[in-house]
């Protein structure tokens, strides 16, 4: 009974360091061996540990450029006023009515088009970062739920 109870909370919390660890960019197995060794313990070291630096970083400023996504007004479309055709952003006289724009005014379209591809690359990029910090707490969650169901399953095991 008793090497029953110490096999499974072993195994739990050999399981928990493993999950903990791989989300810090830890070596899992490493951890896993840790926390099979010493339990609750070996747990808790694997929650106190900091992050471990990304080995296979796929954004910050230090990647390569090619990654990023830049602007290019080739893939705007705006429409001509007179004819009603959609030509290019950067037109300055329609290829259907030969309509022509003011230069400043074509230059403050491509501005704006610039600004709005800007604003929505931020807004994806905080989006992402919200969906990594919700899944970062549903694994946090999932861990606390484990671990007082191990502590009731043993304290039943205990008991019975
Ligand atoms: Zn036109």
């Amino acid at each position: 009974m008793i090497v029953g109870i110490i096999l499974i909370q072993a195994v739990t919390f050999a399981i928990l360091s493993g999950i903990v660890a791989s989300n810090k960019n830890r070596d899992p197995a490493g951890w896993s061996v840790i926390g099979l060794l010493f339990g609750l313990f070996g747990f808790i070291a694997a929650v106190a540990l900091g992050e471990g630096e990304e080995t296979q970083s796929s954004d910050g400023q230090n990647s390569q450029p090619s990654g990023e996504e830049e602007f290019d007004p080739d893939e705007y479309e705006k429409k001509c006023p007179a004819c009603a055709e959609y030509i290019k952003l950067e037109a300055r006289i329609c290829r259907y009515c030969e309509h022509e724009f003011p230069e400043e005014k074509v230059e403050e379209q491509i501005a704006q088009a610039r600004e709005d591809f800007r604003e929505k690359k931020e807004v994806e990029k905080q989006e992402e970062e919200e969906r990594a910090s919700v899944k970062e707490d549903m694994v946090v969650l999932g861990i606390i739920v484990l671990v007082f169901g191990g502590i009731a399953l043993l304290a039943l095991l205990a008991g019975g």
